[in-house]
């Protein structure tokens, strides 16, 4: 019932199985029985991700490992919509355990390394999947192992590191480099368990965005999704599929991912029509630093099935969409997170997305993640001794000056 099944080749292999990739060297997916569950069923339980259970397929015996992720707020963009004519809600992931989505999939994948009886995790990481697989490694009495870019990752995500005590494999080169460790550790048939993206897993757990969207505000016309690995807006499509194909909605949503002008192979390809990786990929967003994403194919898919597009924005429209997202609306997200928003007004310049759509963001991870892209946007700070204020009435004289202006 339960099986892994490749991409390319179709080769079926047992979910029992401790394998990541095809003997082809395709990706592999999960393909489970249809279930016959009711929303009745679903709303009806405490837990936040676990509610889907059987939608998130897991071999018979499997124990859960989990931080009670998922159920995250989606937040009405009240101003942004109003100045772009379209109806926007933003999906905040920034509210999971480890501050990212990445919560979604490690809950399952962690669960699969526990049944397999793994002894410690492995996964190269911009940063995000570093962080959230060392918590779950925690959860599950393992040892959390991380190869990273050396130097590249933003001091929010080095800080849980270091919290959880990972142990860290610094990498010379960017995250694609660090990847490709973990793909030879893999086949030298290392012991530790690979939580990549490209662990089928994950992407089980990551299919709860759709879910929890679809439940909440009903299936959207648009998704905007941040573009990596590809692994998320992979694993979103999959989830609306899967809804509308056990008849819990009745319609699907058009996807537009969003990639960094200086890391879009995807954005490229999706126009030229050949793929080439990056070399040396470059972008403030450094989650989505990927010059080689390991979902390029599976991306271009969603985006062609779905009727929807792959673009690309520049680094100063996403740290003008970081901040508009801040002081319009009140939500601080990851810059990657931001891309969204810049994607979105693009599409719409282009004519892509129409007048009074309905369009759901998916705010991948937390502000806090990066100090230093927040130190980027200035604020009106003012120290009392600079300012001589020594009594209640100067104070109010000063603020009555910025609050004209603002
Ligand atoms: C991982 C990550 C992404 C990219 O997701 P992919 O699945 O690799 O496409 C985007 N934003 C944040 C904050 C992330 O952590
Ligand atoms: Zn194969």
């Amino acid at each position: 019932m339960l099986k892994l099944v490749c991409d390319s080749c179709s080769r079926v292999f047992p979910a029992s199985e401790k394998r990541i990739l095809c003997e082809c060297g395709g990706l592999l997916h999960v393909e489970a029985a249809s279930v016959d569950v009711s929303w009745e069923t679903l709303r009806s339980r405490r837990y936040r991700l676990w509610r889907y259970r059987e939608l998130i397929p897991l071999p018979p015996g499997a124990p859960i490992v989990s931080l009670d992720e998922g159920g995250s707020p989606l937040i009405q963009a009240i101003r942004l919509s109003e100045e772009l004519k379209v109806n926007i809600m933003v999906k905040l992931e920034g509210s999971n355990p480890t501050g990212s989505f990445k919560d979604r999939g490690m809950t399952v994948a962690t669960s699969i390394a526990k049944f397999l009886g793994s002894k410690a995790l492995i996964a190269a990481s911009t940063g995000n999947t570093a962080a959230s697989m060392s918590a779950y490694a925690r959860r599950a009495g393992m040892i959390p192992i991380v190869l990273i870019p050396s130097g590249k990752v933003a001091e929010g995500k080095l800080g849980q590191l270091q919290l959880y005590g990972s142990v860290i494999v610094e990498v010379e080169g960017g995250f694609d480099e660090a990847m490709r460790a973990v793909l030879e550790y893999s086949i030298g048939g290392g012991d530790a368990y690979i939580v990549n993206s490209v662990n089928p897993w994950r992407i089980e757990g990551q299919k709860t965005i759709a879910f929890e969207v679809a439940d909440e505000a009903g299936v959207p016309d648009w998704v905007v999704v941040p573009v990596g690995n590809g692994g998320n807006i992979y694993s979103i499509w999959k989830g609306f599929k899967e809804l509308k194909d056990l008849g819990l909605t009745d319609k699907l949503p058009r996807m537009l991912g969003v990639q960094a002008e200086g890391a879009a192979p995807i954005a490229k390809a999706y126009t030229t029509k050949v793929y080439e990786p990056i070399k040396e990929p470059k972008t403030i967003a450094s989650a989505i630093r990927i010059g080689n994403p390991v979902h390029w194919k599976r991306v271009l898919n969603v985006a062609r099935e779905s009727g929807g597009s792959i673009i690309s924005v520049s680094d100063e429209e996403i740290i003008w969409a970081h901040r508009a997202l801040a002081r319009l609306e009140g939500l601080g997200v990851e810059s990657s997170s931001a891309t969204t928003l810049a994607g979105l007004k693009k599409a719409i310049s282009e004519k892509l997305v129409d007048k009074n759509e309905k369009i759901v963001f998916i705010a991948t991870g937390n502000a806090l993640k990066e100090p230093q892209t927040m130190n980027l946007h200035e604020a009106a700070t003012m120290k009392m001794s600079t300012l001589k204020i020594v009594n209640t009435t100067a104070l109010s004289e000063v603020l009555k000056s910025i609050t004209k202006n603002a």
